[in-house]
């Protein structure tokens, strides 16, 4: 059996011990819109208030006056349901789109459906007004769209407020002799972990020749990346910057357990309070 076989095969057994419900993510599905009747729909179209002047226009089989963007519509009877007829005239080419109206008993209904759903994905005002307006209208939907979606919990929670601006790109001095700078990084946690019980990987590239480095590790506290760097530093040197872009905080340390070890392993290099570190993106 081939390493790939047996890893397949393993991973199979492991599947079949998990119970079911762990197998797969849930997906997290707000409550479906409750089945609506024709019938019901039909008389809530008749008997709303506002959509009076839309059930007028439509016995009267008056059309809007063109607008300037080229824009019109109507309004019509079909199987005894009434449809706006949307029109947009772009010289010689008519683009219709038939638009049931919602009476206002529906038109939570039909914002959540289009906001909420899975496909809806809880996009931004213009997607869910354009979602809904390929579909329906109702006088005044523009406005109620936008309010919904502004007023939605958890949009509220997740959209990020404002933007933090961004700082201009600087240049850096070009480094030849190599191992001079590197930029380190750490990936992970990745999953599943190895046969070893590795999750991470520390990676060194040396911004002269963009030589890379990987070392696998199981964990990530300092010492374990300090002395993983060390390794690689016996080997090519310490350099005289490191970049990164992990935290202050486990920069510092790092920093601090690499001096800490030099001193222990008392090799013949230079201290690393030489080196410079800087917390910035690579
Ligand atoms: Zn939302």
């Amino acid at each position: 059996m081939g390493n790939l076989e047996k890893k397949l095969e393993q991973f199979k057994l492991g599947l079949r011990k998990l119970p079911l419900e762990n197998r797969y993510q849930k997906l997290n599905v707000p409550k479906a819109l409750p089945k609506v009747k024709t019938g019901d729909f039909k008389k809530a179209q008749m008997g709303d208030v506002t959509l009076s002047k839309c059930r007028r226009l439509a016995d009267s089989h008056e059309e809007a006056p063109l607008n300037r963007f080229g824009r019109t519509h109507s309004y019509v009877w079909r199987n005894e349901f009434l449809y706006r007829n949307f029109k947009v005239i772009n010289g010689e080419v008519e683009d219709t789109t038939l638009q049931l109206v919602v009476p206002k008993a529906y038109r939570q209904f039909v914002m959540k459906m289009a906001h909420e759903s899975i496909l809806g994905g809880h996009q931004g005002a213009r997607k869910t007004k354009h979602k809904i307006l390929s579909d329906f209208y109702w006088p005044g939907c523009q406005a109620d769209i936008t309010r919904f979606c502004r007023s939605c919990d958890v949009c509220q929670r997740t959209v990020p407020k404002g933007r933090v601006g961004k700082l201009p790109l600087g240049t850096m001095p070009l480094i030849e002799t190599p191992f001079q700078r590197v930029a380190i990084d750490i990936v992970g946690p990745i999953q599943p972990k190895t046969d070893r019980n590795n999750r991470y990987i520390l990676t060194i590239v040396d911004y002269a020749t963009r030589y890379p480095e990987a070392v696998a590790l199981p964990s990530i506290e300092t010492t374990r990346v300090a002395e993983a760097l060390i390794t690689v530093f016996s080997r090519v040197g310490v350099p005289r910057e490191v970049l990164t872009d992990q935290g202050t905080q486990f920069t510092s340390d790092l920093m601090r357990e690499v001096g800490r070890l030099y001193l222990c392993v008392n090799l013949r290099l230079p201290l690393p309070s030489c080196l410079q570190w800087v917390g910035r993106t690579v």
